[in-house]
């Protein structure tokens, strides 16, 4: 991991390694203001730390499709908060994030319109290179996404990416951030745990 956080660090990325969720949560929310508005895109990461409710309960304005009623709205409002967490489908050795979305919010706000972007991974995140994340994210990441929607994608039945064609299709738009971007300052916590997929 130690090598990871320099390839990150090198990449322009702020990097830290905490041992559990709970480190990761605590110095998470001492880095949001309590007046910072906050963003979350879909992460079951985000969602198992419990920091949603959390940031609601000491009063951030907080938006997360995934806790919403009116999903729509929370996704727009989600694109111009101060803050955004999410986590990441794989983490290069070298220092990228790479992902696949389906609606795009989450890899777009990783990239631009938020002051402050704060990506968490677990260590299984972990991966070689590019091809090893893609081959994660085809193998582990989209596979069992898809089935915790209740799609109906080949990859719930087989396990593995055929690059379907499915109406139910989640893989859309892929993101590699070999940099951290321009006008956005992205945090990643590596947790030393296994967490999400
Ligand atoms: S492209 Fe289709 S088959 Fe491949 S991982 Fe995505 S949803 Fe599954």
């Amino acid at each position: 991991m130690d090598k990871v956080i320099k390839a990150l660090e090198k990449n322009g990325f702020k990097a830290s390694i905490f041992k559990n969720a709970q480190d990761a949560k605590e110095k998470l929310l001492s880095e949001i203001s309590t007046d910072e508005s906050v963003g979350i895109g879909g992460s079951m990461t985000i969602l198992d730390m419990g920091v949603y409710e959390d940031l609601v309960e000491r009063g951030n304005a907080t938006y997360w499709h995934w806790k919403a009623e009116d999903k729509k709205a929370a996704l727009e409002n989600a694109t111009t908060t101060d803050i955004y967490l999410t986590s990441s489908n794989a983490v290069t050795e070298d220092g990228k994030l790479v992902n696949k979305d389906g609606t795009g919010n989450r890899v777009a706000s990783m990239i631009f319109g938020h002051k402050k972007v704060f990506v968490v991974v677990g260590r299984n995140k972990i991966c070689k290179d590019v091809d090893g994340a893609f081959e994660r994210i085809e193998t582990i990441a989209a596979p069992l996404n898809a089935k915790r929607l209740n799609l109906t994608t080949p990859c719930v039945y087989t396990g593995v990416c055929s690059d379907c064609d499915s109406k139910d299709r989640i893989c859309k738009a892929e993101t590699i951030l070999s940099k951290n971007p321009n006008g956005t300052s992205i945090h990643v916590y590596i947790i030393d745990e296994d967490m999400g997929y």
